[in-house]
């Protein structure tokens, strides 16, 4: 039995918003039109419908962090952010001890395999302790090829991405061990200039972790890894767009020239949708102000407090980027990237992944493979 949602706002292929309708059946998008045809089910007149989000790195959420390595956390993490539309997500894990990695990742491969998650995220170890941002220096490792495939292998095929600084003695034969696994290299937390950036990229890494935030920035006579990693076709550049890591002329910026490349990210961490207080990162302690979260101990930035839809919200209004290449950025563009082919665009065949939004783009409902999820409002 089919069902049709009508009188909703969808974008068309030349990335405007038109009145139609969209029927799905199963878990899969059956039908779509942009005009009045379709006998509607429900009718959602005025609101927006745009495909479901995927978020690529995201530590958690609701008070709940992936790296506790308790069910009932990484459970609470995931569905938090699924109420705010994101339909398929990497949960990411800082820098921590090998021990400590092996841990929470067995911890995260059955959520894997249940569908909570699409995948599990390192982004450390193998990070340079002068980029480090909010991971604990101490757990930092240069990237051994053997020990890189071990912890690969702890993973059994679910460990979805892997960020690395390229410079690191062993980095570029760990990058393309990773990629033998069927994992995304990224880079980040990086000190490389640009010869490093591009040798990973020629090695097979495709994503550039939060670009601008943890490594040199972009100057004039030194492109260094922005530089590279911004023009390079074979890259996905991630962006946090909370209004914080990154200025919105630069998000802008980036969205321009990396237009389809660009992947809108939460790299949100436990205080998402829990407020202002104390938490911790790994196993640093953290102040969350005003939605701000920073290191207790030194005052960097430790992961935001963003959900995918308030990204999406804040690239358009503040940024003044288009709403379809926002919704790119939040979709279809992170979707490829984690080579997911059946998701990420409104279209007849896609796993019906859908985030309705009211008239201020807010959430108001979510439907993840063609079930709607409680606790969206
Ligand atoms: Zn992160």
């Amino acid at each position: 039995m089919s069902l049709t949602l009508g009188g909703v706002q969808l974008l068309d292929a030349d990335g405007e918003l038109q009145r139609g309708w969209i029927s799905v059946e199963g878990d899969r998008i059956v039908g779509i039109g942009y005009d009045d045809s379709a006998p509607a089910d429900i009718k959602l007149d005025g609101r927006t419908v745009l495909p479901g989000f995927v978020d690529m790195h995201c530590h958690g959420g609701g008070g709940a962090s992936y790296t506790s390595a308790d069910p009932e956390q990484i459970a609470r993490a995931a569905q938090t952010h699924l109420a705010h539309g994101t339909t398929t997500t990497n949960a990411s894990l800082v820098s921590a001890t090998y021990d400590d990695l092996e841990r929470q990742i067995r911890a995260l491969i059955p959520f894997v395999d249940d569908g909570t998650l699409n995948g599990i995220h390192l982004e450390g170890p193998w990070i340079s302790p002068n980029y480090c941002g909010a991971h604990d220096p101490a757990t930092l490792r240069d990237p051994h090829p053997d020990e890189v495939a071990r912890i690969m292998d702890i993973g059994e095929g679910r460990i979805s991405m892997v960020t690395i600084a390229p410079e690191l003695p062993g980095a570029v034969t760990s990058i393309e061990r990773i990629v033998a696994t069927g994992a995304i290299a990224a880079l980040g937390h990086t000190g490389a200039d640009a010869d490093h950036a591009r040798a990973a990229v020629d090695a097979g890494a495709t994503v550039a972790t939060h670009l601008f935030n943890a490594m040199p920035p972009l100057l004039h006579r030194a492109a260094g890894p922005v530089g590279v990693l911004l023009t390079d076709p074979r890259v996905t550049v991630e962006l946090i767009s909370d209004g914080h890591h990154l200025g919105p002329e630069v998000v802008s910026l980036t969205m321009t020239t990396a237009r389809e490349r660009s992947a809108l990210i939460t790299d949100a961490m436990a205080a998402a949708g829990a407020g202002d207080g104390t938490y911790v990162l790994g196993d640093l302690e953290v102040r969350v102000t005003d939605g701000v979260a920073r290191l207790v101990s030194n005052g960097s930035l430790a992961g935001s407090t963003l959900f995918m839809d308030s990204a999406l919200r804040r690239a358009v209004r503040i940024a003044g980027v288009p709403l379809a290449d926002a919704s790119a950025a939040a979709s279809v563009v992170p979707a490829r990237t984690l080579c997911l082919a059946d998701r990420g665009e409104l279209a007849v065949g896609q796993r019906a992944d859908l985030v309705v939004l009211d008239d201020e783009w807010a959430v108001e409902r979510v439907m993840r493979a063609g079930q709607w999820v409680s606790g969206s409002r």
